[in-house]
């Protein structure tokens, strides 16, 4: 009884497998629910418009899916919103037309500089770059509110080995900022498993940082597998999900029409 709230599809620049491919892979893992949350990336960091799809054909391809697998499956609508400052006013209209039942909010770039291409870290020191990184996201999330939890919160690391060199204190003071505004506010955090795949080691963001959130009060947790493909739905949930028992967590999310619903982590495990 699993379900997972960050799957790229077709409709993602960065993802060849069709919806109805990834929907039928769910049903025979036996998941209960899947979000899709491809990619929308005005103005994209990285200089195409790879990024964007039609709200309109999304939801037409989800509508039939829904109804093709009524009886097997829960399919939701999301979206991956990559934030910049200069895109928010479009992004919330997006999401707000689009109907969507979810939205990552991720950072994919800052200061119009891309994580992916490595400019943004050659730009500042390690350190330097997180700071402006936090404090980018604080000022947006003050006022962008059409999210539902954001993505991968400590993405640098990906990027950036060296990050993980730095001691979380030097910048932990930012860190608890933007969840004070993030709890604030009712949203929440995802867990993004694709860090555990792969040399990272850890989720994104990982358990300090997690201890974090959960010391301020942080309720609200999705968990996502970032798939771009069949093969990684819901992988290495159930040692996320234990981790989170382990530290207090008695629900995690999942969201139907922007609204969280809690989730017993003990009817997963
Ligand atoms: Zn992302
Ligand atoms: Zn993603």
């Amino acid at each position: 009884m699993l379900f997972d709230y960050h799957v790229h599809t077709a409709f993602s620049g960065d993802c060849s497998v069709p919806m109805e491919e990834i929907v039928v892979a769910a049903i025979r893992q036996g998941m209960q629910e899947i979000c899709f949350t491809d990619h929308l990336d005005f103005d994209s960091t990285d200089g195409t418009d790879q990024f964007q799809f039609s709200a309109s054909d999304y939801q037409v391809e989800v509508a039939r899916l829904k109804d093709r697998y009524e009886n097997k499956i829960s399919i939701k609508a999301g979206v991956e919103v990559g934030l910049q400052p200069h895109v928010l006013e479009a992004s919330s209209k997006f999401v707000r037309q689009g109907a969507f039942d979810f939205a990552l909010g991720s950072m994919h770039g800052c200061e119009r500089m891309d994580f992916y291409l490595g400019d943004f870290f050659s730009a500042y020191g390690t350190l330097e770059a997180i700071e402006h990184y936090y404090e980018e996201m604080f000022q947006m999330i003050a006022t962008y509110k059409d999210y539902s939890v954001i993505g991968h919160l400590d993405i640098y690391k990906r990027y950036n080995p060296d990050s993980k060199r730095i001691s979380l204190q030097s910048y932990d003071h930012l860190i608890e900022k933007v969840f004070k505004q993030v709890i604030a506010d009712d949203k929440g955090i995802e867990i993004n498993t694709s860090g555990l795949r792969g040399d990272l080691g850890e989720a994104l963001p990982n358990w300090n940082i997690i201890e974090i959130y959960k010391e301020l009060g942080g309720k609200v947790i999705t968990l996502g597998s970032d798939s771009h493909g069949t093969g990684t739905l819901c992988a290495n949930f159930e040692e996320v999900l234990r981790g989170l028992a382990q530290r207090g967590y008695k629900n995690v999310y999942r969201f139907d029409k922007m609204q969280p619903v809690e989730t017993s982590i003990n009817s997963l495990l």
